[in-house]
C-alpha cells in the first residue's frame, strides 16, 4: 500500500525501513589513537558497519599553520582500524575539491569566538569537509569527538541547519593516565614539553573547583597565570562557557564548560571540561 507522508522526519524514518543496514561514519584527520578507536567502538553501538574517513583537510590550516608537517600514518592506521572499520575513505585533495570547486559552507551561532579569534578560517574549512564527507558517506550517524568541543557544537548546528539527515553524536574525550587529552598532535611534544602538557587538564580541574566559588572572569585570569608559571608558552583562551550555545555567562545556573587552548614550545593543545 502507498504511504502518504508529509514531513521530512517521516519520510526519513520510512525510508530507514526500506535499508537493509545502518552504517555510521567517523570522519578523521589520521595519525589515529586511542581517543579516535574509542569513536569507532562508539560507533559500532549505533550501526552495523562503520566507515572511517582519513583525510587532512587543507582548508581548515591557515598557511602558516601545520598542514605539511601533520602526521600521516595510513599503514599504521589501516591496521588499528583493520578489526573494526568495514571501510576506511582515504580521498585525495582532488577527489574532495576538484579543479573549480568554489563552494565553502559557514556556519555562525558556535562558530562565534574561542578558536575563530585565532583560527578564522578553520570552521568553514571544518563544515565544508563535513559536509561532502557526510553526503559522500550518507550515514545514518557520526561520531565526533568532545575532545574538539566547539567544533562538536558547528557540527550539530551545520547538520540541523542543513536538515542533513543523520544523527551527531558526541563521544567523551579519551586521555592519558595523566589525564592529557589524547591528541595526534601529542607527537609533536619533546620530553619536557609532554611533562608539562600534562598540567593543562589538572589546571582546567582546578579552575571549574575554584569557578564554583568565585567569579568566573577571576577563575579564568587564575588558570591563564597557573598555565604560564606551568611553562606554557602561550595562552590563547581559557573560557568558561554556556554549555550549549558558548554564549558568555556570568554565572553557573545553567550547563557550563570551560575551554582552553594553549601553546607547549610551538605546539597547539586544546581542551574542555563539563562544569
Ligand atoms: P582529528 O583526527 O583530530 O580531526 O579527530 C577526529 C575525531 O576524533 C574528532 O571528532 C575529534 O574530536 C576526535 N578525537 C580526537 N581526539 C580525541 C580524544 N582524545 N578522545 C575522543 N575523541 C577524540
Amino acid at each position: 500500500m502507498t504511504q502518504i507522508i508529509t514531513t521530512v522526519a517521516e519520510l526519513r524514518a520510512a525510508l530507514a525501513q526500506l535499508k537493509p543496514t545502518r552504517t555510521g561514519l567517523v570522519p578523521t584527520m589520521g595519525a589515529l589513537h586511542d581517543g579516535h578507536v574509542s569513536l569507532v567502538q562508539d560507533a559500532k553501538k549505533h550501526c552495523d558497519h562503520v566507515v572511517v574517513s582519513i583525510f587532512v583537510n587543507p582548508t581548515q590550516f591557515a598557511p602558516h599553520e601545520d598542514f605539511d608537517a601533520y602526521p600521516r600514518t595510513l599503514d599504521a592506521d589501516l591496521k588499528k582500524l583493520a578489526d573494526s572499520a568495514a571501510i576506511v575513505f582515504a580521498p585525495t585533495a582532488r577527489e574532495i575539491y576538484p579543479d573549480g570547486f568554489a563552494t565553502t559552507i559557514t556556519v555562525g551561532g558556535p562558530s562565534a569566538g574561542l578558536e575563530t579569534d585565532f583560527r578564522p578560517h578553520f570552521f568553514a574549512g571544518v563544515a565544508t569537509v563535513v559536509a561532502k564527507l557526510l553526503l559522500a558517506a550518507l550515514p545514518d550517524v557520526a561520531m565526533f569527538g568532545e575532545k574538539d568541543y566547539q567544533q562538536l557544537l558547528v557540527v550539530r548546528r551545520l547538520v540541523r541547519d542543513l536538515a542533513l539527515p543523520v544523527t551527531i553524536i558526541g563521544v567523551p574525550t579519551l586521555r592519558e593516565a595523566d589525564g592529557l587529552a589524547m591528541s595526534s598532535r601529542n607527537a609533536y611534544l619533546s620530553a619536557e614539553e609532554r611533562r608539562i602538557a600534562a598540567n593543562l587538564n589538572v589546571i582546567l580541574k582546578e579552575t571549574i573547583a575554584k569557578a564554583r566559588n568565585s567569579d568566573l572572569r577571576a577563575a579564568e585570569a587564575g588558570a591563564i597565570e597557573a598555565l604560564w608559571k606551568a611553562g606554557f608558552s602561550h595562552v590563547d583562551y581559557v573560557a568558561i562557557r554556556d554549555a550549549e550555545s558558548l554564549d558568555h555567562i556570568t554565572t553557573l545556573e545553567r550547563p557550563a564548560r570551560i575551554l582552553a587552548a594553549v601553546k607547549v614550545g610551538s605546539t597547539r593543545l586544546i581542551d574542555n571540561m563539563a562544569i
